[in-house]
């Protein structure tokens, strides 16, 4: 037990916090204030700045702040929003929710991310968004996703989920797009403890609407302009990420540096994650990809080493969307979701962890081959 290296463990990644968080919680229950009050309103400043964005506003999670980023576009129903196709289920779902369709592209086997090359053989006349999603950390390439964008009039959507404070050529996630959402669930690079997400634009028009349908789709009490949600970003949510947010950078750097160990150690058999002067990428997860991953998963079991699997299984061949996708084909995410494997790379962890995560793993490539 004293030597097995979790996957994750929210309690130990929020340690260091836990006295920032129990003395601002004190004050927190003497205001009395819970919804909507001044940590909301200083997450949305700070969290704006750090990303560059004009705009801020806090939402209940990830998977809302897609949807009413997508509804503050007002498309015309039925549009077909384009979306890679290894992505989460939630980017999907957010589509769905919206009343409008998803279209799948494949990554490139490379990045993970959106294959650019591959987007213009998608769109058609009811093609209205492209939503990116910046896999496990690293941005999509983003200079032919806006060039195809601005050609074909396309609203561009960022799902930033899993890349708060990456960049590419400089420029953070969450600032190319119209639109973007991002998720502060508690395993992200910066999570809460519970639910929580925002929706960032530079556009006054769409962070005004995402302002007023996070809250029944009002602006001034008991008026009500459109047929909005209850999805506010809890207050309580807004203080631990306050806390957090200042250090957002060193947990990045934290998870960068475990990466570098894996990236310089692990043995060539593994395929690993793309490194390339443009990105900075974040690492919300270190995937590496092995055609026998099951067996390689098992020993690492064994060995005292958890790990996951982002993600088992493909979009569209979840039981939800069964129908949804006739005749689709997506060997590429198939082969992902086939051979990748998440290794351990939290907040907590130590170099020392990484270390002996590669080393175990390098005695398994000798033992197979
Ligand atoms: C986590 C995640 C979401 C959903 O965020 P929630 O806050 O859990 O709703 C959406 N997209 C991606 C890519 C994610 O990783």
């Amino acid at each position: 037990m004293n030597n097995l290296i979790e996957y994750e463990n929210l309690s130990k990644l929020n340690n260091p916090f836990f006295q920032e968080y129990k003395l601002k919680l004190e004050q927190f229950l003497e205001k009395g204030w819970f919804v909507l009050g001044d940590e909301v309103k200083t997450f949305e400043n700070q969290f704006a700045k750090y990303c560059g964005s004009k705009h801020c506003v806090g939402v209940a999670n990830g998977l809302d702040g897609l949807v009413l980023a997508l509804r503050s576009l007002n498309l015309p129903e039925e549009s077909q929003v384009i979306v890679p196709s290894n992505t989460y289920i939630a980017s999907i779902l957010a589509i769905f929710q919206a009343g409008l369709k998803p279209i799948l592209v494949e990554p490139d086997i490379a990045t993970y991310n959106i294959d650019p090359i591959l987007i213009e053989g998608k769109i058609t006349p009811k093609t209205k968004a492209i939503m990116v999603v910046h896999l496990y950390g690293k941005v999509c390439d983003m200079a032919p996703i806006l060039e195809i964008a601005k050609r074909y009039n396309l609203h561009i959507i960022e799902d930033c989920a899993q890349s708060h404070g990456a960049t590419y050529k400089g420029q953070k996630s969450g600032t190319f797009g119209d639109i973007s959402a991002f998720s502060f669930y508690p395993t992200k690079n910066l999570g809460a403890l519970g639910d929580a997400g925002s929706v960032n634009t530079n556009i006054d028009d769409l962070a005004t609407k995402v302002r007023s349908l996070r809250n029944y789709g009002s602006s001034k009490k008991y008026f009500n302009d459109y047929i909005g949600y209850n999805s506010r970003l809890d207050e309580i949510q807004a203080l631990f990420l306050n806390i957090k947010l200042k250090s957002l950078d060193e947990i990045n750097l934290h998870k960068r540096k475990l990466a570098s160990i894996y990236l310089e150690n692990l043995n060539d058999a593994y395929i690993k994650p793309v490194v390339n002067k443009d990105y900075y990428d974040v690492y919300h997860i270190f995937n590496i990809r092995y055609s026998h991953r099951d067996k390689l998963k098992e020993y690492l079991n064994e060995n005292d080493i958890r790990t996951e699997i982002h993600y088992p299984v493909a979009p569209i061949h979840q039981k939800a969307t069964k129908g949804l996708f006739l005749n689709e084909k997506t060997p590429i995410a198939e082969e992902i979701h086939a051979t990748t494997l998440s290794l351990p790379i939290s907040f907590f962890h130590t170099e020392e962890d990484v270390y002996k995560v590669v080393e175990i793993m390098n005695k398994f490539v000798t033992t197979i081959n």
